[in-house]
């Protein structure tokens, strides 16, 4: 990647959606976060309304479908990694 985007992170809350779609260019689905200071394909701001991937799944393109599953996934990684137990090791 030459550039990093950055990212607002945006807590999941339950029951509530966490993938968020921009809804100006329908083109960019990010997973408990958004990115900041703009959307990196169109450059809205504040253009980030949050779906469920249902709801994605049902109106979005294949392109953005794509994109929000591999969302969905990486968030489920990370958030499966950070409540891993850590191995304890016992002192002998
Ligand atoms: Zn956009």
């Amino acid at each position: 990647m030459a550039s990093k985007q950055a990212f607002w992170t945006v807590p999941a809350k339950d029951g509530e959606p966490d993938l968020w779609v921009c809804m100006s260019c329908l083109n960019e689905a990010f997973c408990r976060k958004v990115p900041m200071p703009a959307c990196p394909t169109c450059h809205g701001v504040s253009t980030y309304e949050a779906f469920t991937l249902a709801a994605v799944q049902d109106w979005g393109t294949a392109e953005l479908i794509a994109k929000a599953t591999a969302a969905q996934r990486e968030a489920e990684a990370i958030t499966a990694a950070a409540s891993a137990t850590p191995p304890v090791e016992s002192v002998q």
